[in-house]
């Protein structure tokens, strides 16, 4: 089939305590690998798309055929949101980033805590069920949005680089309706390096 289910770059307990291992397990294994189960179904009866990225089926989905438009937008943005979500988390991470990027941000948000705020607030903005973005937008520069359900950035021709899942499935289990702890406690899972490499190859 044209799409698999990416493993999980680190252990599932790896991000304990901020992240545990149960919430990483089922959010995985089971509710990343149904959007690709569904995407792969829904593109059984659309061949030409199946030898595309993810990233361009998203950026050109108001042409994917009317009868499975909806299906690929909630299961290909849900395949494409949480690969990027494992790949920005990891071990031992946390802490500002760096060089280029860190300057982006500056330049961009007035400063890494006014950056952090920006996300936050987007994320307990969210009503429901969705994402908080950092984002290179259509006009290279750095923008912080948020999208509902499993909508993708790159349906507006944005790029995502950073992004928060909000969904309960992501922190009921932990933090329960506590969001804003989930999201303070997320910031230490960051990993800063996946981040500046998704900013420089977007840049280009
Ligand atoms: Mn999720």
């Amino acid at each position: 089939m044209a799409f698999t289910l990416p493993p999980l770059p680190y252990p599932a307990d790896a991000l304990e305590p901020h992240i545990d291992k149960m919430t990483m397990e089922i959010h995985h294994d089971r509710h990343h690998k149904a959007y690709v189960d569904n995407l792969n179904k829904a593109l059984e009866s659309a061949s030409d798309l199946q030898n595309k990225s993810i990233e361009d089926i998203l950026r050109g989905i108001k042409s994917v055929p009317a009868n499975i438009q909806t299906v690929v937008r909630n299961n290909g943005g849900g395949h494409a949101n949480h690969t990027l979500f494992w790949e920005i988390m990891g071990p031992k991470a946390g802490g500002a980033p760096s060089g280029d990027l860190a300057q982006a941000i500056n330049s961009s948000f007035g400063g890494f805590d006014q950056f952090k705020a920006k996300i936050k607030e987007n994320a307990l903005g969210q009503f429901g069920s969705g994402w908080s973005w950092l984002v290179i937008g259509g006009d290279g520069k750095l923008q912080a949005v948020k999208t509902a359900n499993q909508d993708s950035p790159y349906m507006d021709g944005q790029t995502p680089i950073l992004g928060i899942d909000v969904w309960e499935h992501a922190y009921y289990l932990k933090y329960q309706n506590k969001r804003p702890d989930y999201v303070d406690a997320w910031w230490n899972v960051v990993n800063w390096n996946a981040v500046a490499q998704r900013f420089a190859k977007g840049k280009k």
